[in-house]
């Protein structure tokens, strides 16, 4: 009896210790799943594309415990890197952030999750900084058309295993599709409303807005800051004797003559009709002055066939330069954007009256 009593008794503290051991997965699964949630909602209120790539390469790797997550844009004609390129965000800030310049060949890359043991030759590109020991690649598609590709690297050799479920990892990898979709449209749509659509070119809103953040920095910096304004010569003209349409394609050729001269790191802006503004960072009165005859010797030389018929034009363009070397710090940004145009605009005004296709400097602006 004794001994069934003690039977009993062990038993029933077996059950017990079972139940809380139940009772712990089950509270670490729930533990698991908010963690997962919150992870969802993180990546829906993604609104940009910086804040999206973040959440993936980061809080995705900390949140599942991964050593390494990336991911891989299919960028045939270079649209998203050109975005992110006009929109200031450096590629070299997303090590993690790959693209693929043409559409992969099925043997290659996946169509469908696949999960196993990292291998070198076809997994190497989507992990650059680190190597894993067990990867899952997930195509991401929108509307049957594959955009790219998550990959989440583990150290373990076990994470990854073939035989694992993948309806949730598959869920993850449509939840990001989409978001990639909807901040991809939406840099879109900010680029659209940025950028010139007869040129190309940035817009003037685009260039005020930057003119002014770069007069903040170049406050803080003491750095030289400068500017032209470049208007085509008689373009009139050129409208009443060949047509709008050509007119149209001068101002086009224009545009792509003034930024093949330019940096990276300047800016250039359609103002108005014919009217061009450039913003040179870390540029002297004297840089300027060397880059704004540039750009008029580089339209003066060389004439601009018209699209359509035979004819060749002869056009030149007339250039204000001014600088803010280095801009007053006690003056605020847009005060000081509206001084240094105006200064570029009467230089401008100067190189007009005295002939056209040349460059008159504005005194420089020096703040003591
Ligand atoms: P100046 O040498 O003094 O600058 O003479 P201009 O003829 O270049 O200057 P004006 O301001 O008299 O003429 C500018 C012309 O630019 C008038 C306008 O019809 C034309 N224009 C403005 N926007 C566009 C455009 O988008 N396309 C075309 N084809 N013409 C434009
Ligand atoms: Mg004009
Ligand atoms: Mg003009």
């Amino acid at each position: 009896m004794n001994t069934g009593v003690a039977a009993l008794r062990a038993e029933n503290q077996q059950l017990r210790s079972e139940l809380h051991e139940l009772l712990d997965q089950a509270h670490i699964n729930q533990q698991i799943m908010q963690r997962h949630q919150a992870f969802d909602l993180r990546l829906i209120a993604s609104s940009g594309f910086r804040e999206l790539i973040e959440t993936v390469s980061l809080t995705m790797a900390d949140t599942f415990n991964l050593e390494i997550v990336t991911l891989t844009l299919i960028d045939s004609d270079h649209a998203i890197r050109r975005i992110l390129h006009e929109l200031q965000i450096g590629l070299d800030e997303f090590p993690n952030l790959l693209f693929l310049d043409a559409l992969p060949d099925n043997a290659a890359l996946p169509v469908r999750p696949a999960l196993g043991v990292y291998q070198a030759q076809q997994h190497q590109f989507m992990f650059p900084t680190y190597r894993p020991s067990s990867v899952a690649l997930l195509p991401l598609s929108r509307q049957h058309t594959l955009i790219g590709y998550l990959a989440l690297g583990s150290a373990h050799q076990e994470r990854f295993s073939q035989q694992l479920a993948t309806d949730f990892i598959e869920r993850l990898a449509s939840i990001v599709a989409i978001c990639l979709e909807n901040v991809i449209n939406n840099e879109r749509l900010k680029h659209i409303g940025l950028t010139d659509q007869l040129t190309g070119v940035n817009n003037r809103r685009y260039l005020e807005q930057r003119m002014q953040e770069e007069i903040s920095r170049a406050q803080r910096d003491r750095s030289a800051l400068s500017c032209l304004f470049i208007d085509i010569d008689h373009f009139k003209r050129v409208n009443d004797s060949f047509g709008h349409q050509c007119g149209d394609d001068v101002l086009r050729e224009v545009a792509s003559r003034i930024k093949q001269e330019l940096r990276l790191s300047d800016s250039l802006g359609r103002f108005g009709g014919e009217e061009f503004v450039v913003l040179l960072t870390q540029a002297t009165l004297q840089d300027a002055a060397r880059i704004g005859e540039r750009i008029r010797a580089s339209v003066a030389q060389q004439q601009i066939r018209l699209s359509g018929n035979d004819e060749v034009l002869q056009i030149t363009v007339s250039i204000g330069v001014a600088s803010l070397m280095p801009p007053e710090r006690n003056i605020n940004a847009t005060a000081a954007k509206q001084a240094l145009l105006k200064q570029a605009d009467d230089a401008l005004y100067r190189a007009k009256e005295s002939g056209r296709n040349r460059v008159m400097l504005a005194e420089p602006l020096v703040s003591a």
